[in-house]
């Protein structure tokens, strides 16, 4: 049987070209298919204006080479979405990765033969490659939500989404924008768009909560401050749940007087950003003390917003960190513009789009341009836009129409020879991505070293094995207050999407303990064919 490549590898954002980077580092041959015109996956299509990371940007990076870290100087605490397009760029000059990859193309189909123990992948270009291996490196968050509103193609004015934005850039001057959702990207973008337009309509289904980002430009000496302490700091980074270097609380909120758990909130709340929630141990455990937490936030929003009934529609409902905590600049302050306009669609969702706007509330909101920051079908949305055959032909979609079944995160029984990056059952999106990702294409990488030395043509998760670590991922989950609520973390916000908390919540330290485990006793959890 003639094979193409050892491996083929779906994806050139940051898990992809870090793969391809490690694959060729050990002698095997592989090739990455890509969609979009260049590197950087999430990167490269979401640039929506404001878009930046919410992980501060000396850590959101790769650590595996410590020349590349030295010499890339990030310019501000939280990089900007072009900053980090410019950094995958770099990488990808720097290592010459491009020569192994192939844009505009579209993996349609990968199938797996029983018989050779090799997958083909298809594309829309036409191609049929044959590999051993296939590596699905299409992140976590790339598959955009549209959601199916009616009329929404009737709408004569141009049509966003914050996911999939135009690369040239939109210029909002003088334009009247609707603005659906009230997620992240929404957060991010709707300061901005305000400043540029004449009018901004907010539909908002849920209230968030979000912590100011106090972004900054980055000092120099802080800079090289970082780079002279990056080993330590990357190994205590390894030591924390999310895989971010931040202070790790030491005390509960329920063991401690109001007065000081407010102070402690205030200072959380200066300093800025994700690290929030870390204020106490027990934010995500207790109800009181989450509500603690809460209230402090709520309590922000009645001081930012100047008008009462607009802070009252903004004041989320739901726990905090549930839903996906949120980072901005000057989010709440935009709803003290008069050129902005907050419509509280919880109760009543929008009844369609017309040629000219959004009807809603049994009124005509007619605008210019549409954006639909209306997020992503998270985790598994892209794996299944692809048809993928394992075993006997079995499509995943079938496999997974209960939700997504994995080992480790990273491979699925029935699947041999496939390998997820940051898949469904992996602490991925609870963590900073970069050093997960790291973890898995090293762990991917030295499983490949392992079976080429023992002449193994087939991986493949046994069962048993699969379900015990679906039942950890599960359990672990339903101890936090994180998968009560209707989040993209559990499929909530896709119709028909079945209810499962997806990634795995027991942290960074613990996952890599068990990977290790899963080697040190010679992949253990597998059936390896020789
Ligand atoms: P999101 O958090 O899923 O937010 C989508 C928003 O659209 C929600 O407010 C949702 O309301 C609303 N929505 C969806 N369908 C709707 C409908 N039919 N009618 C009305 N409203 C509707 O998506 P996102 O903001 O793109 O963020 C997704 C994730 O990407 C984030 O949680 C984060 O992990 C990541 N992200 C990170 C950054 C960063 O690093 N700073 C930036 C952007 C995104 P409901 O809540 O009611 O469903």
């Amino acid at each position: 049987m003639k094979i193409d490549f050892d491996a083929v590898i779906i994806g050139a954002g940051f898990g992809g070209m870090y793969m391809l980077h490690r694959l060729r580092g050990e002698g095997f041959s592989a090739r990455v298919l890509e969609a979009g015109k260049g590197v950087g996956g999430t990167w490269y299509w979401n640039r929506y204006p404001g878009a930046r990371c919410d992980v501060e940007s000396v850590q959101y990076s790769y650590q595996f080479s410590k020349e590349l870290e030295q010499e890339w100087e990030w310019t501000e605490r939280y990089a900007t979405q072009p900053e980090i397009l410019r950094y995958a760029n770099h990488v990808a000059d720097r290592y010459d990765l491009r020569r192994d990859m192939r844009f505009e193309t579209l993996v349609t189909r990968a199938t797996f033969d029983d018989t050779n123990n090799v997958w083909t992948v298809e594309t829309d270009k036409g191609d049929r490659l044959v590999a051993r291996y296939v590596i699905t490196a299409m992140g976590c968050l790339s598959s955009p939500n549209t959601p199916k509103i009616e009329g929404l193609a009737d709408f004569k004015g141009p049509t966003y989404h914050t996911g999939n934005w135009p690369h040239e850039g939109v210029d909002f001057t003088g334009k009247t924008v609707g603005v659906i959702g009230t997620g992240s990207s929404a957060i991010q973008s709707i300061p901005i768009m305000a400043q540029q337009a004449k009018h901004l309509t907010v539909f908002q289904r849920t209230a968030n909560y979000t912590i100011p980002a106090h972004n900054r430009k980055l000092d120099p000496a802080y800079v090289k401050q970082v780079k002279a302490a990056y080993p330590e700091m990357r190994r205590r980074a390894k030591t924390k749940p999310a895989g971010i270097d931040f202070d790790m609380p030491t005390q509960a909120a329920a063991d401690t007087p109001e007065a000081e758990r407010n102070a402690k909130f205030q200072e959380r709340w200066d300093y800025g950003g994700l690290g929030f929630m870390a204020s106490f141990t027990d934010l995500l455990l207790n109800d009181d003390s989450n509500k603690a937490a809460a209230d402090f936030v709520k309590s922000k929003i009645r001081e930012i917003v100047k008008d009462p009934v607009t802070a009252e529609v903004l004041t989320p409902r739901n726990i905090i960190g549930c839903k996906r905590l949120c980072v901005d600049s000057g989010y709440w302050e935009t709803f003290n513009r008069p050129n902005v306009t907050l419509v509280d669609i919880r109760d009543e969702p929008i009844e369609r789009i017309t040629p000219t706007g959004v009807r809603a509330k049994g009124k005509d909101f007619d605008v210019d341009c549409l954006v639909l920051a209306t997020g992503f079908d998270a985790m598994t949305g892209a794996l299944l836009k692809v048809d993928i055959r394992g075993r006997g032909g079995v499509a995943l979609r079938d496999r997974w129409n209960e939700g997504p079944k994995t080992y480790l995160g990273l491979t699925v029984v029935g699947f041999p020879n496939l390998f997820m990056i940051t898949g469904p059952g992996s602490p991925s999106v609870l963590t900073n991505m970069l050093p997960s990702i790291e973890q898995h294409v090293d762990f991917i990488t030295d499983c490949l070293v392992a079976l080429r030395a023992k002449g193994v043509t087939a991986i493949e998760a046994v069962d048993a094995a699969q379900e015990e670590w679906i039942g950890h991922v599960g359990s672990v989950a339903d101890i936090t207050l994180r998968s009560t609520c209707s989040s993209w973390y559990v499929g909530a916000n896709i119709p028909g999407k079945p209810r499962v908390f997806m990634p795995y919540i027991g942290g960074l330290p613990r996952y890599i303990e068990r990977c290790e485990a899963v080697v040190a006793e010679g992949y253990s959890g597998f059936a390896l064919t020789s």
